[in-house]
């Protein structure tokens, strides 16, 4: 593969080694130097894959200075590679001035395709996928979360959150508050690893499994929240929609909505217009 000069933003795994791209290995193993957020790190999954390219820090604490040791790359001809610990840089991650200085100062850069934690997990939550907001990780402080979250309430668009292991129980607190114990929720947790768990409910209940179970308070998390729903569809209850989902996979949506509102006891037209806005 012959190398254009650029900065190459290049996403790896978020847990399964095997997610790795053929690209990506061609890349890091042909660039001049990888900017990594910890050497470290990195270092284990470059050795990993026989990778030895010279290595850089960078971090949210050095980014700017590192930006222009790496222009002064580029203006070289050689190419520069950017990876963070895990998945996209750039997302929750530190490249953001890298990428932006490098832009600035006319030289390219090239994204390559790959693991992301938030877009893994919606891919396979069951909320809907067409239109998201990634809102990063929630405030640590309670006053914060709420804050922010009161500020999400009315969006309809689903939410997806980093969350930390030991914030987890106080973040679905905050959600319970802030946007309703009814709000369906997924919490995808350890995504590509052993230990890969979806849990799905509204938010009391996941509130309820997590506090239980210890386990659940352990890894890494992505949490996702249904995006506000109008009056009509609001009230339709958890059980409803899944009848809805079920009965969908067999039948026109019109028909498994009036059998959902049947079993259920509520308004086919709304079942059918929540099943539309959910891509059933
Ligand atoms: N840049 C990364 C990406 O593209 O997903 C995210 C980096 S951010 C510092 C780390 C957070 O991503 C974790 O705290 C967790 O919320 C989420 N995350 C990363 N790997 C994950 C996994 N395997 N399963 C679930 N969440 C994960």
């Amino acid at each position: 593969m012959d190398l254009a000069v650029a900065l190459y933003v290049v996403p790896t795994p978020i847990g399964n080694l095997a997610d790795i791209t053929q690209r990506a290995l061609d890349v890091l193993q042909q660039v001049s130097l990888i900017a990594c957020e910890d050497t470290r790190h990195s270092g284990k999954l470059l050795s990993h894959f026989g990778i030895e390219t010279k290595k850089i820090a960078l971090h949210d604490h050095n980014e700017r200075d590192r930006a222009k040791d790496i222009i002064k790359l580029l203006a070289d001809a050689q190419s520069v590679a950017l990876i963070s610990d895990a998945g996209t840089p750039l997302i929750s991650d530190p490249g953001y001035h890298l990428v932006s200085q490098v832009r600035q100062a006319g030289y390219k850069v090239i994204p390559l395709p790959g693991a992301c934690a938030a877009i893994t997990a919606l891919s396979a939550s069951g909320l809907p996928s067409d239109r998201f907001s990634f809102e990063g990780f929630l405030p640590a402080k309670e006053k914060g979360r709420l804050d922010k979250l009161a500020a999400l309430r009315e969006d309809p668009r689903t939410l997806i959150f980093y969350e930390s292991p030991h914030r987890i129980v106080h973040s679905l607190k905050s959600i319970v508050t802030a946007l309703g114990d009814d709000r369906q929720i997924v919490m995808a947790r350890e995504v590509t690893k052993t230990f890969e768990t979806f849990l799905s409910g509204d938010a009391q209940s996941v509130l309820a499994q997590v506090e239980a179970d210890p386990n659940q308070q352990k890894g890494e998390i992505v949490l996702m929240c249904h995006g506000h729903r109008s009056e009509e569809t609001a009230d339709i209850p958890a059980v409803a929609i899944e009848t809805l989902s079920l009965l969908s996979t067999e039948l026109p949506l019109k028909k498994a909505a009036a059998l959902a509102a049947q079993i259920h006891g509520l308004k086919k037209n709304a079942l059918y217009k929540h099943g539309l806005s959910i891509g059933l």
